[in-house]
């Protein structure tokens, strides 16, 4: 009698203040995931709360070894929790996905069936964005600009949920970066990719923890980190005005000496010189800023600090 080798799935699921989302999340997917032929594991990452997040999870997963959790000493910021979500994975399948309930696990099953017709990554779209109008035109802009500034031809209308192999896991742990733009990176990374439509929910219950101003971070993040433009303009720019000057003086130089006999007010001086020292100080500042992230990088600080582990031997 030959033994039936199941395939694990991993369900990597960053929390921050979830405590009002995350056991309708364990229920709504425990029921999809043992519907699959699959074994399957959740692994949870903490990213700091200090609600009842963590001592829900914690009672479910005294009762079950399949609840996972990795606990932050204090906030990293999601980008860290997924990684380290990947790290403590053990499936062959790891499919990431926020607690909101935002993509929902009733769509688990069609990742599934799309990843086992031999993609390394499949992405979720969103059919429609059920979002307000102001955050859909940030989110327009954000990833207009961003395909622009760095070439990554990101799939347009990404949900959170995704799913990819061991291979691509593995692959994507070897990127050591502290700025860790995780779309950036999965593109980066290539392989077989794949999309599949999704529906959209609104968010369960609780507070979405990306304002305005941590979107803002996250775009300046992604560009910053996957595009060397900023660097190209400054010097563009800066050689354009050099040689405006240059025009600009040898006019004043030939207009003096065979037209008019004029006098140069202070003012423009003055304002010549405001204008063309915001410019370099702007554009210092944009060095100054990879100066900054390449210094962050070289000092190699692990990526995240782990308080506990539950379910999972260290
Ligand atoms: N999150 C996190 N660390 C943070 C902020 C958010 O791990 O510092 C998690 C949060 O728990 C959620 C996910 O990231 O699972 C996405 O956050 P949210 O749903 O608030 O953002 P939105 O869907 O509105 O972009
Ligand atoms: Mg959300």
């Amino acid at each position: 009698m030959g033994v039936e080798i199941r395939k694990k799935l991993s369900l990597v699921v960053p929390v921050y203040y979830e405590e009002e989302c995350i056991l309708q999340f364990i229920k709504e997917t425990e029921a999809v995931l043992q519907s699959l032929p699959l074994d399957f594991e959740f692994v949870f990452v903490d990213d700091g709360s200090t609600d009842r997040t963590v001592e829900l999870i914690k009672t479910a997963a005294a009762g079950n070894p399949r609840i996972k959790l990795v606990e932050f000493s204090y906030n990293h910021g999601k980008q860290a929790a997924v990684t380290a979500g990947i790290n403590f994975s053990s499936g062959d399948y790891l499919l990431y996905m926020d607690p909101d309930l935002q993509d929902p696990p009733v769509e688990i099953p069609r990742f599934v069936a799309e990843i086992e017709k031999g993609y390394d990554l499949v992405f979720g779209v969103r059919k429609e964005k059920r979002d307000g109008l102001i955050n859909k035109m940030f989110s327009a802009i954000f990833w207009g600009v961003l395909e622009k500034f760095t070439g990554l031809q990101i799939p347009k209308g990404l949900a959170v949920m995704r799913i990819f192999n061991r291979k691509f896991a593995d692959k994507f742990l070897e990127y050591p970066e502290q700025n860790r733009f995780i779309e950036g990176i999965f593109m980066h990374i290539g392989m077989k990719r794949s999309t599949i439509l999704i529906e959209q929910r609104d968010r369960f219950a609780g507070k979405s923890k990306f304002n305005f101003k941590r979107k803002m971070k996250l775009a300046f993040d992604a560009i910053f980190d996957f595009s060397e433009l900023p660097l190209k303009i400054s010097v563009r720019l800066g050689l354009f005005l050099f040689l405006l000057g240059l025009i600009v003086l040898m006019g004043i130089v030939v207009a003096k000496s065979f037209f008019i006999d004029f006098q140069l007010g202070w003012p423009s001086v003055i304002g010549a010189i405001i204008l063309g020292s915001g410019l370099q100080l702007f554009f210092i500042g944009i060095a100054a800023i990879y100066i900054g992230r390449t210094y962050r990088e070289s000092k190699r600080r692990p990526l995240f600090s782990v308080k506990e582990l539950t379910n999972i031997k260290a």
